[in-house]
């Protein structure tokens, strides 16, 4: 066992304090990284405030992970020690069920998440990226392409490719309409990835607050959602709508800005039901679909396609001892447009 260093959340809403727990000793299968940069996603702050009711304390969280490789276990052959490498939102997986054939096992029951996940074959959970290093299964470690800095490249690790994943289903590209609601986290690698498929990008915001950055971004269109107007002037626009909000909204309004055959897929994760009116689905053969982060194999498509396009998160760097004051502005929609740990301040 080695001893590590993070910042913990001992029980549901506390505020996030050091904590010193142990890692694995690495298997022959396993690679340890020491942890460079930590992206701060919304699901942090769900799964710190149990949210979702699944969480498992103490809670060191943290997805969105870049580091460099400082040792590998004898088995290993994709790694060695120097290779600039990332983590996402999951360290293991079902392998034996045909769904990690097909790479979709996110969406298998064998998922174990990289934090307040249960570590195979014992009760104790797993725990994230805000800490000095980790020990991962060689199959969920990722390659970072060498021209993007571990910094700006940790949130691809999650809000990447969660929008990564449902552009390429639904087939953005040229001569589609694609809507981001929420310039957030999620929301802003939506419209550069988006932007980079070569769709026609609009942002619907709060407010025009954020608009000029949206247009630098890649962005074509930006609305704000507070006009009611919005509502009327892009009424049956769009053939993807992907929602990255967690907050109550009228989703009835959002499903009738689709065209026909469109669909909206809900990334954001509400803590609370949807309630959704058929007739906003019905007379225009409408889909309200869900999605959830990506494959292995496609988050490491969706890292290239970053490394080809020099796409980056827009980040705002911060210590570890201002994590709790980043959560509380993160719940004012005030950060431009992810923050990122720099883990040299642990
Ligand atoms: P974030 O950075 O806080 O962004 C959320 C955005 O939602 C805000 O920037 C804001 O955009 C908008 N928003 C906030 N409050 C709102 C309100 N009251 N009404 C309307 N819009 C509001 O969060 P994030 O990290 O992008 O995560 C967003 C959600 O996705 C979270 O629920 C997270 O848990 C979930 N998530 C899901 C997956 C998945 O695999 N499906 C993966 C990662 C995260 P504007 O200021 O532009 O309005
Ligand atoms: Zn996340």
């Amino acid at each position: 066992m080695a001893i590590a260093k993070g910042y913990a959340a001992q029980a549901a809403s506390e505020k996030l304090t050091p904590f010193t727990f142990e890692r694995r000793e690495p298997n022959a299968d396993d690679v340890v990284i020491a942890i460079k940069h930590c992206g701060v996603c919304h699901s942090d702050i769900h799964m710190v405030d149990n949210g979702w009711g699944q969480s498992l304390y103490p809670i060191v969280p943290g997805h969105e992970i870049t580091g460099v490789v400082t040792a590998v276990g004898s088995g290993v052959t994709r790694f060695k020690e120097g290779d600039r490498v990332g983590v996402g939102c999951f360290v293991d997986s079902c392998t034996t069920c045909a769904q990690r054939d097909l790479d979709l096992e996110q969406y298998q029951p064998g998922l174990v998440l990289t934090y307040s996940g249960l570590q195979p074959g014992s009760d104790l959970p797993t725990y994230g990226g805000y800490s000095d290093h980790m020990v991962v299964k060689e199959g969920y470690v990722l390659s970072i392409p060498d021209n993007l800095p571990l910094d700006a490249a940790a949130p691809l690790l999650c809000a990447g490719i969660t929008l990564y994943s449902p552009l390429r289903h639904w087939k953005a590209g040229p001569g589609k309409k694609v809507a981001i609601l929420g310039m957030g986290g999620l929301g802003h690698m939506g419209v550069k990835l988006g932007h980079a498929m070569g769709a026609e990008v609009t942002v619907l915001s709060q407010s025009l607050s954020k608009r000029e950055d949206g247009l630098k971004l890649g962005a074509d269109h930006y609305y704000a959602t507070s006009d009611a107007a919005t509502f009327e002037t892009l009424a049956g626009t769009f053939d993807l709508l992907i929602c990255t909000v967690s907050a109550e909204l009228d989703w009835n309004a959002y499903l009738n800005l689709l065209k026909v055959d469109g669909a909206m897929v809900v990334v954001g994760a509400p803590e609370q039901p949807v309630p959704v009116n058929a007739f906003a689905l019905i007379p225009a053969r409408r889909t309200l679909a869900g999605s959830m982060i990506g494959s292995i194999k496609e988050t490491q498509e969706m890292l290239d396609f970053c490394g080809q396009h020099g796409i980056v998160a827009e980040i705002e760097t911060i210590a570890i001892d201002q994590i709790n004051d980043a959560y509380a502005r993160m719940l004012k929609s005030d950060v431009r447009y992810r923050f990122v740990i720099d883990m040299a301040t642990l």
